[in-house]
């Protein structure tokens, strides 16, 4: 193959057109705790963790050296049929953070393929339990459950659904809960919403109980821009759930592993699912990993099969891998040892104030807060929907700040190792540029 002479143009970027990329290259060389360094040598503070995965700060040591030590050891495994010890040993460790009675954990590779898993599971144990005409699955708008066909199915963001026809089908989708007119400039949960949780009674009017095997949710819905509970929600999703014998899952692919003060949102928040979701702060995103926390009831019936004897068929050449479960291991013993969901939780009220002192700033129609995660909303520029966010992206970037912008919302979740100074860092330039940003 001849190959042209551009170096940038055969890696297909995900989400980002290599076109626009090249005019203006940003390459990330090196990082360490709470920084990227860029390839022309600037320090570039890591305001989102990486992508809402970085949660103990950036190539931290003990996670380095447990990786190098395993690749020595044991490169790869098969965990069909055979194991490692220390896929049990990780698998033991995350249930020990799962809330009860979440106790049986199935390994993937990334948050989407958790996703899959969980749908997957759900409808496997409905059928186990003599419910297979439960085959529909209810997921939000808004939602972002990744890019897999389920989680596209299930997601609400029509960018990523419209390409590609029918998708799965018996899908219904909530109404997202976010309400600038009754709840901006809200510090933490909102006050109003819970009864946008009552729209799942009118599915199942709709469709009938009997037909239903899921809702999946993100607790806190990140991707689409910071989107926060609002008070007693999460609650009424659960008693509707329970009562129509549905299996909820949260999707906790952000909110796990310390992210708003605790190992889990289902624990801060205190609203058990029945299956959890998780990926990224896992391995603190050193080694993709994703897994899936279920209770044994779910674990045993669909293991035992049901009525017709079928049992779930399903694993990744990956599931559990020694550097992945390596990584894992020494990422919780880190969170542990450093205290650091205990320490997102003592920030909270700091960072809390720090982000609603941008009220007022230019362009800033609503600032939204939980744990370590923030949701500047701007105002869209005129007939230029996300402009506006993305030139203070790049501002930010360009002296020094790395931000997330999805739309006109600006989303923070920085390294969970940070220090007042740093807050301090980060809100001032962005309130400093939002004054630059026409
Ligand atoms: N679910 C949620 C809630 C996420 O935020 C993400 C990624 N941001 C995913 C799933 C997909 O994870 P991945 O990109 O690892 O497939």
């Amino acid at each position: 193959m001849k190959l042209e002479n551009d170096p940038l143009a055969a890696f297909w970027m995900p989400f980002t057109a290599n076109r626009a990329f090249k005019a203006a290259p940003r390459l990330l060389s090196s990082a360490k705790d709470m920084h990227y360094t860029s390839s022309d040598g600037r320090q570039v503070l890591d305001g989102t963790a990486g992508l809402w995965c970085v949660n103990a700060g950036h190539c931290r040591a003990p996670i380095v050296e447990a990786i190098r030590k395993t690749a020595g050891e044991m490169d790869f495994g098969p965990t069909f049929q055979l194991a490692h010890p220390l896929a049990f040993e990780l698998a033991t460790r995350l249930a020990a953070l799962m809330p009860e009675p979440l106790d049986r954990i199935f390994f993937t590779n990334s948050g989407s393929e958790s996703v899959d898993t969980a749908l997957k599971i759900a409808l496997a144990y409905q059928r186990a339990r003599g419910e297979g005409t439960r085959t529909r699955l209810i997921g939000r708008e808004r939602g972002y459950h990744g890019v897999g066909f389920g989680g596209i199915s299930v997601g609400g963001i029509v960018n990523n659904r419209r390409q590609f026809g029918t998708l799965l089908t018996g899908v219904d989708h909530l109404p997202h809960t976010h309400d600038l007119a009754a709840n901006a400039f809200t510090k933490g949960r909102p006050q109003h919403g819970a009864h946008l949780a009552d729209d799942l009674e009118r599915i199942v009017a709709l469709h009938g109980a009997e037909t239903i095997a899921a809702v999946i949710v993100e607790p806190m819905a990140g991707s689409t821009g910071v989107l926060i509970p609002p008070l007693g929600y999460l609650e009424r999703l659960r008693e509707i759930c329970t009562r129509h014998g549905i299996v909820l899952i949260f999707d906790e692919v952000i909110t796990a592993f310390g992210r708003l003060g605790g190992a889990t949102a289902a624990e801060v928040l205190g609203v058990t699912p029945d299956i959890i979701t998780m990926a990224k702060g896992l391995t603190n995103a050193a080694v993709p990993m994703g897994a899936v926390a279920v209770s044994r009831v779910i674990h045993d019936a669909v293991v035992e099969g049901g009525p017709d004897g079928i049992e779930l068929f399903h694993g990744y050449t990956y599931s559990g891998h020694p550097l992945a479960a390596a990584a894992g291991i020494a990422s919780l013993d880190l969170y542990r040892d450093e205290g650091l969901f205990e320490r997102a939780a003592d920030l909270s009220g700091y960072w809390q104030d720090a982000v609603h002192s941008l009220k007022g700033k230019p362009h800033v129609i609503d600032l939204r807060n939980l744990g370590i995660v923030a949701g500047i909303e701007l105002e869209p520029r005129a007939g230029a929907a996300g402009k506006r966010a993305m030139e203070l992206f790049h501002k930010c970037f360009d002296t020094g700040l790395l931000i997330r912008v999805t739309g006109d919302i600006v989303a923070l979740s920085p390294p969970l190792i940070l220090e007042k100074a740093h807050i301090d860092e980060m809100i001032g330039r962005i309130g400093d540029l939002l004054a630059t940003v026409d």
